[in-house]
């Protein structure tokens, strides 16, 4: 079973994943193709980025025709695409002001930086003293501030000191909430969904009796919406489905199309303005070649539909998984096209994945007891329904 591309990425690699045992070399819409020639239905759509699809046409257009134009200046000079990207982004999703970065983490890191500087400006908390409440099982990325937040053992071993300044309460609890503000509580930040943390949806009314208690307390909603954005839950944002309005929300992964990566937080213009020249930045943050594709996969989005086809086939995909008859499935969980299938613990799920990946169908399990299905949005009902069969097939293999 060796094989020599594995063998060259072993070697040259950091052993930070734990790679599936395929090579991946060609995508197309929701399939990707191995170096054998065979194929697979992607429900990865890695973490989300490939909410559009791989290799969506007129994204691969937009990338060419940007990149043989203007690419990386730095934030030095005024571009023609960063207005533009940033008022459609803006625009769509109801806020004032964006700042452009690359990876999720980073734009997660910005807002921490604009809820710790408004609270000091605004809110009169005494210098560094400001709060950040956060909860049990999140992801916000990888950063020494992201793992500072986590609860996650395996992120943070052997990874410190930490970041202080933030309270961690339990997830889909209203009164720890509450509880656990003072103030110097500076924002609240929350996923609608927990997706790292293994497909958790809060119970219904959650987090706009959170806006509630966020509102009445002074202090900054901040919504982390890098997987449950863009349409991956059936509406363009998770909050829209309790019609929430947070201070603030973080983009990323879809917001590249599935190209680049892409990130902005996104803000009021009173929380934005805290932020003055020189006070934070990124080298590649807004780039034309960036704010091209990023236009670009907020028109894809918007013109194809794909929000409310996420809707349906979620729904759809959904309620097909609930009729599957197994004794190793405890439960199906999701909103939208991001679903976990919860495995009984006896079985492993990586095992699951690794059958799986033998009948075509593509994805990984998190916290070993939850695979996830996440296909890309653009997804059928016919794709649908075999990845059903397939994942039929293994269960009774199992
Ligand atoms: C993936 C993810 C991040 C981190 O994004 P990166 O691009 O990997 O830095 C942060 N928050 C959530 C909710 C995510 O799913």
């Amino acid at each position: 079973m060796s094989n020599p591309i594995i063998e060259r990425e072993q070697l040259y690699c950091a052993h930070n994943y734990s790679p599936l045992p395929v090579v991946l070399v060609r995508a197309q819409g929701v399939y990707v193709w191995d170096d054998a020639g065979k194929r697979y239905i992607d429900m990865m759509s890695a973490y989300s980025a490939v909410n559009h699809g791989h290799c969506h046409p007129k994204l691969i257009r937009a990338l060419q025709e940007q990149a043989s134009q203007l690419n990386i200046v730095s934030r030095a000079f005024y571009t023609d695409k960063l207005g533009v990207f940033l008022e459609r982004i803006c625009k769509l999703t109801g806020f004032d002001k964006a700042l452009p970065m690359n990876t999720g983490v980073e734009a997660v890191e910005t807002a921490i930086k604009a809820a710790r500087k408004w609270a000091y400006l605004v809110k009169d908390v005494p210098q560094y003293q400001a709060e950040i409440i956060v909860c049990q099982g999140n992801f916000h990325g990888r950063t020494i501030t992201a793992i500072s937040m986590s609860t996650e053992p395996q992120y943070r071993d052997k990874f410190g000191p930490y970041t202080p300044g933030f309270k961690i309460i339990p997830y889909g609890d209203v009164n720890q909430l509450e509880q656990a503000i003072t103030p110097h509580t500076a924002a609240f930040l929350v996923e609608p969904v927990q997706g790292e943390g293994g497909i958790q949806v809060p119970a219904s009314g959650y987090l706009k009796a959170c806006e509630e208690i966020c509102r009445k307390h002074q202090l900054l909603l901040i919504c982390d919406e890098i997987q449950t954005g863009l349409g991956r839950t059936g509406k363009l944002l998770a909050c829209e489905h309790e019609d929430v309005h947070p201070d603030g929300i973080v983009l990323g992964k879809a917001l590249g199309g599935g190209l680049l990566p892409i990130s902005v937080f996104l803000s009021r213009r009173e929380i934005m303005d805290v932020f003055m020249p020189g006070d934070h930045g990124s080298t590649f943050g807004g780039n034309p070649l960036a704010s091209a594709v990023g236009a670009m996969a907020i028109a894809v989005l918007l013109d194809e539909n794909l929000i409310t086809n996420a809707a349906e086939m979620g729904n759809y995909f959904q309620r097909k998984l609930r009729e599957i008859q197994s004794p190793l499935i405890k439960e199906v969980r999701g909103k939208g096209l991001l679903i976990g299938l919860e495995i009984d613990k006896k079985y492993s799920a990586r095992t699951i994945c690794l059958k799986l990946l033998e009948h075509g169908i593509l994805t990984k399990e998190t916290h070993h007891t939850v695979i996830r299905l996440a296909p890309p949005l653009i997804i059928t009902k016919e794709q649908i329904d075999e990845t059903i069969d397939s994942l039929q097939g293994v269960l009774g293999e199992m």
